[in-house]
């Protein structure tokens, strides 16, 4: 990626009315068989369409495939009894009926491969895929088998790892890892979350990000914002462990948070992931705000290690403001760019 600033999303962007009900997380399928696959992946192609039109660098398949950033992924494993359900509190947030692992968890066959292989296709771009993290997965389920968080991490990170290396052979540029339960559980993320990142990251050629985050803009998630004060300084356990792993790029919040900016001092020599885009908003931002975020930015970290992007992903936003969202990105970032080439060149 030679382009200074390269701007990327996230992750999810709405589905298409016609293949899911618009802004609802996890909404249902419309379609059915050969009619679902095919749905699909004219979704994947609009998406990646709206993100080359509006200038994205760095093309993502905006989830278009997935109902749930995590469910999707586990469903296609063996070792976990959707049937069987018990209600467990999500990142101690809000309570859901979520399966039960029953023995050994494994993964019989590649879960996002032929997607990936699908969106390849689509353009010449850098592509990112986007997994989710060994912590995240396992607070997602009530565990009957292992009844150990660091046991079931590392199996999931050894799953994880499997899948990545086969998405990097499909031709995926960048691999993301979504861990918002490293904002969380600070303990475990000392213990054993980063190692089980590293597992899960181990051997690949294509870049790694870990996306950090406030998740999406739902009640539960605005309900817990609301507690924690006016300075977020939760990367402030994580950054100095991820600044010494082996992760190449850290996805985080910033635009309209009350995260601390300096605390991006703390993973200097990482790429940063920056989120200039409020995903909680359906106020489309300026170019100037978000230009005057990345500005910000810059002070702690370096013009070429700086991916401007969202906060998390756009999927519970309306079409056209997540889509209206793209083209504020690269237009912010199209500023700074400038700014930075006229101060190269003098
Ligand atoms: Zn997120």
């Amino acid at each position: 990626m030679h382009t200074l600033l390269p701007t990327a999303i996230v992750g999810s962007l709405p589905k298409p009315p016609w293949l899911a009900e618009p802004e609802t997380l996890w909404s249902p399928w419309k379609l059915q068989g050969d009619a679902l696959v095919e749905g699909k992946q004219d979704a994947l192609r609009i998406a990646v369409q709206e993100q080359r039109q509006r200038g994205i660098h760095i093309v993502s398949d905006g989830e278009q495939t997935r109902q749930h950033f995590v469910t999707t992924f586990i469903e296609h494993l063996s070792g976990v009894d959707f049937e069987q359900r018990e209600t467990v509190r999500i990142r101690n947030r809000y309570d859901a009926s979520v399966p039960t692992v029953v023995g050994a968890v494994s993964r019989e066959k590649s879960v996002f491969v032929d997607d990936a292989k699908f969106l390849r296709q689509q353009t010449d771009q850098p592509i990112k895929w986007a997994l989710p993290g060994p912590m995240t997965m396992i607070d997602t389920l009530y565990d009957r088998h292992y009844k150990s968080r660091e046991k079931l991490a590392w199996e999931f990170a050894t799953i994880l790892n499997q899948e990545a290396r086969e998405l990097e052979a499909a031709g995926v540029d960048i691999i993301q890892f979504d861990e918002p339960a490293f904002n969380v559980f600070f303990d475990d993320v000392q213990d054993w979350g980063i190692a089980a990142l590293e597992r899960a990251a181990e051997g690949l050629r294509a870049e790694t990000v870990v996306h950090i985050c406030y998740g999406y803009g739902i009640q539960a998630n605005t309900d817990w914002k609301k507690t924690l004060g006016s300075e977020w300084r939760q990367y402030e356990k994580s950054f100095p462990l991820l600044q010494r792993s082996t992760i190449d790029i850290i996805s985080l919040e910033s635009h309209h948070s009350h995260v601390p900016i300096d605390l991006i001092e703390l993973i200097r020599g990482k790429k940063v992931m920056l989120g200039a885009i409020d995903v909680a908003s359906d106020t489309i931002e300026t170019p100037d705000e978000v230009a005057d975020t990345l500005r910000k930015a810059l002070e702690f970290v370096d013009a070429d290690k700086l991916i401007p992007s969202t906060n998390c992903g756009m999927a519970p936003l309306p079409r056209a403001v997540a889509f209206e969202k793209l083209s504020a990105l690269t237009a912010g970032a199209d500023i700074v760019r400038d700014e930075l080439s006229a101060a190269y060149s003098l």
